[in-house]
């Protein structure tokens, strides 16, 4: 790869496209001209608002996002949205119900039991977070505010590959890890958030799509900041927001765009995943925990059956110039993430890697 840049199979924050980077940097010390770097800039500034203008209409175009729906743009990680979501939305009836698929869908769960009554509607802890329950294993709540999902499970490597039918009940949803890669109707949801690491931005910007009926309704404890209703009253600047992130959005969708939006990144995982399970699936050393129905296209978690040997796998994998090949410490094991910035290169290399360590040992 070029400017000796290694194939970093982080979960986050992770790869960015090369050509978003280099574009980054052209315009470091002065943007277009303005004789200042977009760090630099007030927020308030003409020339700041085309870019946060722009990127608002530009994730909009790529999730073709209803005009009935609001895009935010915030701080705070997807982490501060598990308080915002139960603040600004349980008040419907006071009751929630949440699917247990894994750590994040967990922590959600927990930090909104503090304001309702909220449920589990399935959970996969059972058989270790390897599984993603169907919908008939659902246990509705038909009066429940939301019904809260995780899509893809960033540390257990499992992705649902269906939209749970709710009926009435507004659908909320974790797309930290799966933003952007697949193409998504919005209208099935109440609300989307996602932390922009993964795979939008650097850390730091939290993106939140929502329905605007769903907003100003919120508890009145719910602190300022964490109001979806006085986010869309000031258009995500109450106060400062991620200006820097906002701008390398802007720059991460100009570049799905041009690869051919979010359907060509659904053909890019699915080659890139593919080719890493099926390695897996024909090795003799290596399984995927995961159930084959609920394999992640971003997350590959994979494992030998001997900590030793994965120590000794990921060991190499470091001299073999790949790195954050080892497991979550929750599940052990490796996992190679491979979100839309990974070029296809490195999931090649990556799996004669894999061979070659299963043929040594
Ligand atoms: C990384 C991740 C989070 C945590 O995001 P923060 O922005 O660090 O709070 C939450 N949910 C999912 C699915 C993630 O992958």
């Amino acid at each position: 790869m070029e400017d000796n840049r290694v194939f970093n199979f982080s979960a986050g924050p992770s790869m960015l496209p090369l050509q978003v980077l280099r574009r980054a940097g052209a315009e470091i010390t002065n943007y277009r001209g303005s004789g200042m770097s977009v760090m630099e800039m007030s927020h308030r500034s003409k020339v700041f608002d085309e870019i946060f203008q722009g990127a608002k209409e530009k994730l909009r175009r790529a999730l073709k996002v209803p005009q009935e729906y609001e895009i935010l743009l915030l701080q705070g990680g997807a982490s501060t949205q598990f308080s915002a979501v139960p603040l600004n939305l349980i008040s419907a009836t006071g009751r929630a119900d949440y699917a247990i698929t894994g750590n994040f869908a967990n922590i959600a769960f927990q930090e909104a039991k503090k304001y309702g009554a909220v449920r589990a509607a399935c959970s996969s802890a059972d058989k270790g977070h390897t599984y993603i329950p169907r919908q008939e294993e659902l246990d509705l709540d038909p009066q429940a505010s939301y019904f809260y999902y995780c899509a893809n499970n960033t540390i257990y490597g499992t992705e649902w590959h269906y939209v749970p039918e709710t009926g009435a009940v507004p659908l909320v949803c974790d797309m930290s890890s799966d933003i952007l890669s697949t193409p998504v109707d919005v209208s099935k949801y109440g609300l989307i958030l996602a932390g922009a690491q993964k795979n939008m931005a650097p850390a730091g910007l939290t993106v939140v799509i929502l329905r605007r009926d769903l907003a100003g309704h919120e508890l009145p404890i719910t602190p300022l900041m964490l109001s979806y209703q006085r986010m869309i009253d000031k258009d995500s600047m109450y106060n400062t927001p991620p200006c820097w992130c906002i701008y390398i959005l802007g720059l991460v969708l100009d570049w799905v765009e041009e690869q051919g939006g979010v359907e060509a990144m659904e053909a890019n995982r699915r080659k890139r995943a593919e080719l890493l399970y099926e390695t897996i699936d024909g090795s003799r050393l290596f399984t995927a925990p995961a159930r084959a129905d609920s394999r992640s296209y971003m997350n590959v978690a994979f494992r030998t059956a001997s900590d030793e040997l994965d120590a000794k796998f990921v060991a190499e994998s470091v001299e073999a110039g790949f790195t954050n090949l080892k497991g979550h410490r929750l599940s052990g094991g490796m996992r190679a993430s491979i979100y839309n910035a990974m070029p296809m290169e490195g999931v090649e290399r990556l799996a004669d890697f894999i061979r070659r360590f299963d043929r040594a040992n």
